[in-house]
């Protein structure tokens, strides 16, 4: 009885951290004005990578502009991948090429990648055309592949991370990522699925996708949710002539410093 008590006391005096999320892109895959849907995690050795559009050199150098913060290619140490859709991850070719002449001329290890099973058994088969070298290289040359189990917190970087799997036109998943207390949900591309929202409530702050599209979530679905949920979720991957007037789901911008959970 005494050690439960002792317990408890400890859990409640605990400093809740917060942690930061940069928000790279908030465009749909036909944007033509905007990064796809991504972001970086400072952390204390680098950067966490969500997702790795097109022009992500681009996407880099302008949100550290923004947002005042150093990130670049070279700070970063992990990429989580939540599906294999261009927009999504049409930049690892060149952080792949970055990285792999860096590790030649001395300057540090490739990037581990992590990401689900489904997802990472037709990686190669995507980026390898484009880049074995005539069969002499593979993946493992370009970045350190890790499988995240589903429902398994999972280290990524200083972060546990959780991922659950996305019904969208090909295999996909959302992440929950944890640190100090705190935890920022990514859905990743989906339909609307209620069940994936309920999975990402537990978070302090949702990153939600939204297209008029029958593959990704419409924002008439996520306003009918509850209030209290609706003030946690984040919009990205919004189409061009998204109209923020039908909504009260605050959008991301590009070079936002998301704080999590909101200050
Ligand atoms: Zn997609």
């Amino acid at each position: 009885m005494q050690r439960s008590l002792c317990r408890t006391a400890a859990t409640i005096l605990l400093p809740r951290m917060s942690f930061e999320a940069i928000i790279l892109g908030t465009g749909s895959a036909l944007s033509e004005m905007h990064f796809g849907s991504s972001a970086v995690l400072p952390w204390r050795d680098g950067l966490v990578l969500i997702d790795c559009p097109d022009a992500i050199l681009r996407a880099l150098a302008h949100a550290s502009k923004r947002s005042g913060r150093a990130i670049d290619a070279m700070r970063i140490t992990d990429i989580l991948v939540t599906h294999l859709h261009g927009d999504h991850v049409n930049g690892l070719e060149t952080i792949g090429w970055k990285r792999w002449i860096a590790k030649l001329n001395g300057l540090g290890p490739v990037p581990r990648l992590h990401t689900v099973e489904p997802v990472a058994r037709r990686l190669w088969e995507r980026l390898g055309p484009a880049m074995d070298q005539n069969g002499t290289l593979q993946l493992a040359d370009y970045f350190d592949l890790h499988i995240i189990p589903l429902g398994v917190p999972t280290r990524v970087a200083d972060f546990d991370v959780e991922a659950r799997l996305a019904e969208h036109l090909i295999p996909g998943c959302g992440y929950r990522i944890s640190r100090g207390g705190a935890t920022l949900g990514w859905s990743g591309d989906t339909r609307f699925d209620p069940a994936h929202i309920d999975w990402l409530a537990t978070a302090d702050v949702i990153v939600h996708e939204t297209s008029e599209s029958r593959v990704h979530t419409p924002i008439e679905c996520l306003n009918s949710l509850a209030p209290e949920l609706r003030k946690k979720i984040r919009l990205v991957h919004m189409e061009d002539n998204f109209d923020q007037a039908v909504t009260d789901i605050v959008p991301l911008t590009e070079g936002e410093v998301l704080a999590v959970p909101p200050r």
